[in-house]
C-alpha cells in the first residue's frame, strides 16, 4: 500500500515554518517586509500583496505624481470643495488631530513653502516663494465632516503627507499580514517600522543610528509588538554657508527645524509614530519631551543638537549617565 503510506506520512509531517522576506525601493525609500510563515507559496503571495499595497498608497498620496489623489486635491481645493476618498479623509483627520495636539508643530501645509526646496539640487525657496509662509496653517484646510469634502482657505496652501503617509502604509500592510493569520512579522518603509509579535521567542533589535555617523548606533532597543519611527536631519539635506537645510520644517517659519538631530518614537501604530517623530523633531528637546509624556502609550528618544540623548519618562530605564 505505498500510496496510503505516503498520504499518512504527509499528514503526520509538521508544518515547516521559516522567515520569508522581501525588500524593494518604493515611496522614495527602502521598503522591507519579513513574515514567519509555514509555506513558501503562501508567504510569497503575502509579500507580493504587501509590496503592492505600499505601491498603491504611494500612487494615491505622492505629491510628485500628477495623477495621485493628493495632487488633484492640491490643484483644485483652493478653488472649490473636493470630495475625497475615505482613506484620504482619515489621513487628513489624523494629521489635523496631531496639529491640534502640537499647536501646529505638525502641519501638512508646511509644504506651501516646503515645496520650493529641492534637497538634491541644493535649492532653497526664493524671497518671493518664502512669502507663502502665510499659506501655512492647518486651519487653512477646511474639512467638511458631513460630506467628506475638503477645501483650502488660502490660494497658496499646498499639502504634503510626507510626515504621515509612510506610517500609514506600514499600518495598512501590517493589517494585511495580521489578517492573513501571521503572528510574527516586521514591516518597514524607511524610518517607519512596525513589529508584529516577536522574533519567535526573542525580541527584535532596532538600532537608532548616530545622526552624524551612518555606521554607528547610539542605542539598540529590544522590541516586540510596537511601531517605531525615526525622523532625522540627515535623511534629505544640503549645506550652504555652514547651515544645514533639511526636510523637517518649522511651520511657523518655513525654515528647517533646529531643535534636534534625530527623534525616535515608539507607540501602538505607525501612522501615529510617524507623525509624532516629525512633530517632536520640530518641538525640540524640552517641549518635545513634555509633549510625548502627555500622550498615553507614546515614548520618545531625542538626540539633541549636541548629540546628547534624552528619553521620555517611560524609557528612563535606558538613561545611561
Ligand atoms: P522621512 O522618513 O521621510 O525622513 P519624517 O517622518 O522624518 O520622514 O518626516 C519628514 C517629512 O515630513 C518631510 O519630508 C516632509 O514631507 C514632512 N514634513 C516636514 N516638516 C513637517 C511638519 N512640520 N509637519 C508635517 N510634515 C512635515
Ligand atoms: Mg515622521
Amino acid at each position: 500500500m505505498p500510496l496510503l503510506f505516503l498520504a499518512l506520512l504527509l499528514v503526520a509531517m509538521p508544518a515547516f515554518a521559516e522567515w520569508y522576506s522581501d525588500e524593494q525601493a518604493i515611496m522614495g525609500t527602502r521598503v522591507s517586509v519579513s513574515v514567519w510563515h509555514d509555506d513558501q507559496a503562501g508567504a510569497e503571495a503575502l509579500l507580493n500583496r504587501s509590496m503592492a499595497e505600499m505601491r498603491r498608497v504611494d500612487a494615491a498620496f505622492s505629491p510628485y505624481r500628477e495623477d495621485s489623489e493628493l495632487s488633484r486635491l492640491n490643484r483644485e481645493a483652493a478653488v472649490r470643495w473636493v470630495n475625497v476618498s475615505d482613506e484620504l479623509w482619515e489621513l487628513l483627520q489624523r494629521a489635523r488631530q496631531v496639529s491640534e495636539w502640537s499647536d501646529g508643530a505638525f502641519d501638512i501645509t508646511f509644504a506651501s513653502v516646503g515645496r520650493f526646496y529641492d534637497y538634491r539640487e541644493g535649492r532653497q525657496p526664493t524671497a518671493d516663494e518664502r512669502e507663502a509662509v502665510e499659506a501655512i496653517g492647518y486651519r487653512h484646510v477646511e474639512l467638511d465632516a458631513e460630506r467628506h469634502r475638503v477645501r483650502y482657505l488660502h490660494p497658496q496652501t499646498y499639502v504634503d503627507l510626507g510626515g504621515i503617509a509612510k506610517g500609514h502604509a506600514v499600518d495598512r500592510v501590517s493589517r494585511i499580514i495580521m489578517e492573513a493569520g501571521v503572528h510574527n512579522a516586521s514591516v518597514s518603509a524607511g524610518g517607519d517600522s512596525r513589529i508584529i509579535g516577536d522574533r519567535r521567542g526573542k525580541p527584535w533589535h532596532i538600532g537608532i543610528r548616530d545622526p552624524r555617523d551612518e555606521q554607528a548606533m547610539v542605542a539598540i532597543l529590544p522590541l516586540m509588538d510596537v511601531a517605531v519611527s525615526t525622523s532625522g536631519d540627515y535623511e534629505r539635506y544640503f549645506e550652504e554657508g555652514g547651515v544645514r537645510f533639511h526636510h523637517i520644517l518649522d511651520p511657523s517659519t518655513g525654515a528647517s527645524a533646529d531643535g534636534a538631530m534625530g527623534v525616535t518614537v515608539l507607540g501602538p501604530e505607525a501612522t501615529l509614530t510617524d507623525a509624532l517623530s516629525t512633530t517632536i523633531f520640530v518641538l525640540g528637546v524640552e517641549r518635545g519631551l513634555a509633549f510625548a509624556n502627555r500622550i498615553p502609550g507614546i515614548d520618545a528618544i531625542i538626540v539633541d543638537p549636541a548629540g546628547k540623548l534624552h528619553f521620555t519618562d517611560g524609557l528612563s530605564d535606558l538613561q545611561s549617565d
